[in-house]
């Protein structure tokens, strides 16, 4: 669908840079207070999010699960027998996914009179944008150019069928056979999970002394055990030196432990980590004040020119797209004059592996390491039905309060949906609720959430 053409290259109130999950909340929230808004957008509508990141992964993982599921189904009575995966189908369903909700972006442009404009966006001046030839003008403008995946310098990263998650989600041939993953974190993890799913040999090699060094130490210990448990081999305390090309294989040199090690590789994925996408985002002679390419904000987003915010990844902030949105629609909002509602101190966390993982708050060593007294609770899902209906590997849900006030501090989950549970804490979190509070609450049967209970019984 086409979008239509500005009315006149002027007086916009808001003129986003960026349309990723960011973006464009920010701009559908603004065009929907009656403010006249412009959108710049250099490649798809939606973003990493919806092009490259979140959205594409998910698809990819949830047929892996299902052709995995489908492998084990004789434990469940079914004889599903020669079950097989065709890629290019796969990678198709992914491209239709991500399709879908981009052409649900434009629609909701077009209806609330958002002017989009196809091609980079170079901001001029604290009111002035320019897009290909043309220039804009706009009372405000909001920065949501994202990020892009950090490049190591490591020699080698430019041999063939060495990728980022962006070249391995754009790749539409079979999967790489040997896939090595530099960096043990979010999206190295995520890729194990798919990649050997579908039957694929898996490496990581992480730097640090265990995979998700952010997350709980028993959630990273858990996934370690069941990624190894699926085939993949992990490499922690290894440092990636070099890649090689040898005949026929890439070769991934590391050190660890002092000791210089090799694994072969068909592809390898270079997952360690984004950095904000701000080279070139503004004209000769003018910019605002950044940290290394990180745009520096204050709590409202606004960079050191007044008339410029900024937002998401482009900033130095947590990389998630839901942080990004919940600061677009603060940003539009705080413009239409209103207080935003949004607690920015909660911030729930999710990965999509085999089970699922989902974090909000703080871990009780947390606590402790901050001199915070806590009283924490635990539930083992091995005994909660819905998880052995579902046949979902080892998993717990741990609950921490504050010993002295009851007030729910953080929860680290690890199980089947834990990625829709954690919602019921971080509005917990965000409403200061103890756990008197949270017990308050019947919880249904059978279903994951009922394990919620149980660790509330727990809490000492
Ligand atoms: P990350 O920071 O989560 O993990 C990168 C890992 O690479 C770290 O563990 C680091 O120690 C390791 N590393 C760095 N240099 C290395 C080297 N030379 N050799 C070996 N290991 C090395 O980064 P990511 O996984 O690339 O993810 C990027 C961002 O995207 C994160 O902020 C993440 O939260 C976000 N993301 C979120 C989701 C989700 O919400 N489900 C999914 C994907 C990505």
């Amino acid at each position: 669908m086409e979008n239509p053409a500005p009315q006149n290259n002027s007086n916009f109130d808001l003129f986003v840079v960026g349309a990723g999950p960011g973006g464009y909340v920010a701009a559908l929230k603004a065009a929907k207070s009656g403010m006249k808004v412009a959108v710049a957008e250099a490649r798809e509508l939606g973003g990493t999010c919806l092009n490259r990141g979140c959205i594409p992964t998910k698809t990819l993982l949830h047929s892996a699960e299902l052709f995995q599921q489908m492998k084990e189904a004789g434990a469940l009575g079914i004889s599903a027998e020669s079950v097989a995966f065709d890629y290019a189908k796969i990678f198709a369903r992914k491209e239709a996914v991500s399709q879908k909700l981009r052409l649900g972006i434009e629609q909701l442009f077009s209806m609330n009179k958002i002017t989009l404009l196809r091609g980079n966006a170079k901001i001029l001046n604290a009111n002035t944008v320019q897009v290909g030839d043309e220039k804009f003008s706009s009372k405000n403008i909001l920065i949501a150019t994202g990020s892009v995946p950090a490049m190591p310098p490591i020699p080698g990263l430019d041999l063939p069928n060495v990728v980022t998650s962006d070249g391995l989600l754009a790749r539409a041939d079979a999967p790489f056979p040997r896939l090595v993953i530099i960096g043990g974190g979010v999206i190295g993890c995520e890729f194990a999970s798919i990649y050997s799913a579908l039957g694929c040999e898996v490496t990581i090699v992480e730097a640090l002394d265990r995979i998700l060094a952010n997350m709980d130490r028993e959630i990273a210990q858990n996934l370690s055990m069941i990624l190894k448990q699926g085939g993949v081999q992990i490499f922690s305390g290894a440092r990636v030196e070099k890649i090689e090309q040898a005949a026929g294989t890439l070769n991934v040199v590391f050190s660890q432990k002092e000791k210089t090690q090799s694994v072969p590789a068909a592809g390898v994925l270079v997952a360690i980590g984004r950095r904000a996408n701000t080279q070139s985002l503004f004209g000769e002679g003018f910019s605002v004040a950044s940290e290394r390419g990180a745009i520096s904000v204050d709590e409202n987003f606004r960079t050191s020119v007044p008339e410029i915010f900024a937002i998401g990844d482009a900033t130095k902030t947590i990389q998630l797209a839901h942080v990004a949105s919940a600061q677009g629609a603060a940003v539009a909002e705080m413009l239409a004059g209103k207080k935003p509602n949004v607690d920015f101190s909660v911030v729930p966390a999710c990965i999509y592996t085999n089970p699922e993982i989902a974090c909000v708050g703080i871990t009780a060593d947390e606590a402790k390491a901050r001199g915070v007294p806590v009283k924490s609770g635990k539930c083992v899902m091995s005994a909660n039905a819905k998880s052995l209906i579902d046949c979902q590997k080892r998993g717990f849900i741990k609950l921490v309060f504050h010993a002295e006030t009851d007030k729910l501090l953080g929860a680290q989950l690890m199980c089947g949906r834990a990625t829709d549970l954690i919602g019921e804490f971080s509005t917990a979190l965000a409403n200061g609720l103890t756990r008197e509070q949270l017990a308050r609450s019947i919880r249904a049967h059978p279903t994951f959430g009922e394990a919620v209970s149980d660790a509330l019984q727990t809490v000492r």
